[in-house]
């Protein structure tokens, strides 16, 4: 694919290496996840890391809320594919088990770790082994003295400086090597707390929408907050925190940085026309196979699916491969060229095959292979045959138009 013409410039920020996978300083956007299973459970756990990599996962957080949890760590670092961060609540003691077990950053929540001296030790400790931490602020377990400080609310400033409490207790012992996080679940709260946070540190800034929720209302929540932050180039690394299986989390991550032109793309964009009184197809069933057909594969495409050969092609001109049904026969096009014509049941096949093709031998090869000029000779005798028969108004839009006129 061609690279962006609109890129959004990022803020600067020094680097925070998690393990081997860099986070702010001009590194690309990451995805993170989390997984839902027990810590102990080690070979459940590394099943969903995996799958969590498939799906474009760059860094994975796992809790250690326990002992058990602490030593299924030690045997999930060595074997997982992905950068491993142990998620601290209460117990400083934890994220020392978690240290000896080997994860690569730790997230402490400044609400809910309040002691200074185990802070403190806790850093002091990150330092030595050089290990990162998240400061984690979350609104929704402020530190009580704070939100009393805000007149009882949780506020951007509470948050912003919750953090900056977290990072001076840090400074004490020499430690800096962190990132930062202000989730809330109010998108306009968050924004806000990270727009404020941005202003005063440089130390890079993990997004999220926390308990964003089930379903489109969640992911809507999460991409809200975390698109509008990225737009404006805030933001090193993100979490979709959703209601759902993690999977859907990292997918939507990485598809919400591709959208953005953040990442590489990875995996088909799917495009398809919204369907009209043109449509000689069932469109949003044949976009449904499609992408179920390519799923999770690496293929770095834009895919087009069109309702019709009339205005399908040339609408899709910019993808790179798409097509358009017509006359009960599916016209395939690469780049806006007509390269094949195939039975409309074998539209979705067709496609994967075409696409598979060009991702190994690349567009031009792609268009030797097709048969050109019997491609275009059919979808310009179907598209003739469509307009003569469905007329040069097949959305009567020239009626309604008229309806309005008389009113
Ligand atoms: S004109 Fe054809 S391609 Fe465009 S929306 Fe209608 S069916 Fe789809």
């Amino acid at each position: 694919m061609e690279a962006p013409a609109v890129t959004f410039p990022r803020r600067a920020t020094r680097t925070v290496l998690v393990g081997t996978v860099p986070v702010g300083g001009g590194s690309p956007v990451t995805v993170q996840s989390m997984t839902t299973t027990k810590t102990s459970d080690v070979d459940g756990t590394l099943q969903q890391i995996y799958d969590l990599a498939m799906a474009g996962c760059d860094i994975v957080r796992c809790t250690c809320n326990d002992i058990e949890a602490a030593e299924g760590l030690a045997r999930i670092v060595p074997r997982s594919p992905m950068p491993v961060v142990a998620d601290i609540h209460h117990q400083y003691r934890m994220a020392l088990a978690a240290l000896e077990a080997g994860v690569a950053c730790l997230r402490l929540n400044p609400g809910n770790i309040r002691n200074p001296e185990h802070i403190k030790l806790v850093a002091s400790e990150c330092r030595d082994r050089g290990v990162p931490i998240r400061i984690g602020v979350n609104g929704g377990s402020l530190d009580e003295r704070l939100y009393q400080k805000y007149g009882g609310r949780v506020t951007p400033e509470a948050m912003v400086e919750s953090a900056m409490m977290e990072l001076a207790y840090f400074a004490e012992v020499g430690f800096d090597d962190v990132k930062i996080s202000v989730k809330a679940s109010n998108v306009p709260l968050m924004i806000e707390a990270y727009r404020q946070l941005s202003e005063v540190t440089d130390h890079p800034l993990h997004l999220g929408v926390t308990e964003a929720g089930p379903g489109s209302a969640g992911l809507l929540k999460a991409t809200a907050g975390i698109a509008t932050l990225l737009a404006e180039g805030i933001g090193d690394t993100i979490r979709y925190s959703l209601t759902a299986d993690p999977v859907e989390e990292a997918r939507a991550g990485r598809q919400l940085l591709e959208a953005l032109g953040l990442r590489e793309r990875k995996n088909v964009d799917l495009i398809a026309c919204p369907s009209c009184g043109r449509a000689e197809v069932d469109v949003i069933k044949i976009a449904e196979e499609a992408q179920a057909a390519f799923g999770d594969r690496e293929i770095p495409l834009q895919v087009a699916v069109m309702g019709c050969v009339v205005n399908g092609p040339g609408e899709a001109r910019d993808a790179d491969i798409g097509i358009a049904a017509g006359n009960k026969r599916g016209h395939l096009f690469v780049r806006g060229t007509n390269v094949a014509v195939v039975p409309e049941d074998e539209m979705v096949d067709t496609l994967v095959e075409w696409a598979e093709f060009i991702v190994e031998h690349g567009v031009e090869r792609a268009l030797e292979r097709g048969d050109l000029q019997a491609a275009k000779a059919a979808a310009e005798s179907d598209r003739a045959a469509l307009l003569e028969s469905q007329g040069a108004d097949a959305n009567a839009s020239e009626q309604r138009v008229d309806l309005i006129r008389k009113l």
